[in-house]
């Protein structure tokens, strides 16, 4: 059975490029009617790029795009989860971890967290429950997550959010070291300048702490901070990936093969690497398939490729979730 167990209905910032991916989810459907190129093409473009602005991305018509995305790649199984970072309920959770002082850095922190927050966790919610049975008559499960950013001592609030909904997934994740995020473009250079081996052997204790609180289900795209362009020598980063592989193992933790995490970056390979891939088979850690597409055309991307990893370091089987409720399905 093909499965996408992350998958994002939207994503801040609302830069020219959101803009032009936007355009090209609904291109095709536009070029239904109107030759690609004309002045007519490029008004009903506009038209709909309108629209889907003024209904937001928890709207039926959106969904649709995703339902219909993956009915034609044959998939099966769709959770989506969504950034908590883009709920106004949880605005002062972010505004207390991250920072967003006044210099010249935290000023574009605080700015991105302006442009990103702009939704209500609890329509997220009552829209995608209210879709799913629309989807079950299609022969698709719905399911609905949510990815939460763990921080030392934000555990209460997170605590909340899982208690507060009926999940079908919780995952975890470390996007912001001592309050600068690395996915934000603008607080990347403060990564660059800092020694690698000390600033990986940060993110993976904060990720083994993240483990260590037993909140998630999943922890999301592993090895993430690469994502911000530079990996020291990995044979150094071996060590810390056993430990990582052996506390997931320890307290029953999954994680995911994500194929949107550092391939259109510098480094053209998966979330996790191969060789940290192996080591997770090692140690038998159940592994979910994740695309972390931001817009419907991207749904199911890669997975192929990325079940043929696991089946190439071993695996038989791979993870999907239920009411956070763990299964395991035949990687055939
Ligand atoms: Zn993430």
């Amino acid at each position: 059975m093909k499965v996408d167990f992350h998958v994002h209905l939207e994503e801040g910032p609302y830069s020219l490029d959101w803009l032009l991916k936007q355009a090209d989810s609904l291109g095709p459907l536009v070029e239904q009617d109107e030759v690609k190129g004309s002045r007519k093409w490029a008004s009903m473009l506009v038209q709909g790029l309108s629209e889907r602005l003024q209904q937001g991305p928890y709207s039926r018509d959106w969904l649709e795009l995703y339902r219909l995305r993956a009915k034609q790649a044959g998939i099966q199984q769709v959770c989506v989860v969504e950034h908590l970072y883009r709920f106004l309920e949880y605005r002062a959770y972010y505004e207390q971890h991250v920072h967003i002082g006044s210099d010249r850095l935290g000023t574009a922190q605080r700015r991105w967290l302006n442009q990103v927050a702009n939704e209500s966790l609890d329509s997220f919610v009552v829209f995608l429950q209210k879709e799913r049975l629309r989807w079950e008559d299609e022969g698709i499960d719905l399911r609905v997550g949510i990815e939460m950013d763990y921080f030392s001592g934000g555990e209460d609030t997170l605590r909340h959010v899982i208690n507060q909904y009926p999940w079908d997934v919780c995952m975890g994740a470390v996007h912001f070291l001592e309050g600068w995020g690395y996915p934000i473009q603008d607080a990347q250079e403060r990564f660059s300048r800092q020694e690698l081996i000390g600033l990986y052997s940060r993110y993976f204790d904060k990720l083994e702490q993240a483990i260590e609180s037993q909140l998630f289900d999943v922890i999301a795209h592993i090895d993430g901070i690469k994502s911000f362009g530079a990996r020291p020598d990995e044979t150094a980063l071996l060590p810390y990936y056993q430990r990582v592989a052996r506390a997931l193992r320890r307290r029953g933790m999954a994680t995911e093969i994500n194929t949107g995490y550092g391939l259109s970056k510098q480094l053209r390979e998966f979330s996790p690497s191969y060789r940290f891939l192996e080591i997770l088979f090692q140690n038998e850690v159940p592994i979910t398939l994740a695309s972390s597409a931001t817009a419907p055309d991207h749904v199911g991307q890669q997975l192929d490729e990325a079940r043929l990893q696991l089946k190439r370091v071993g695996y038989t089987h791979f993870a999907v979730f239920e009411k956070r409720k763990r299964s395991m399905l035949a990687l055939d």
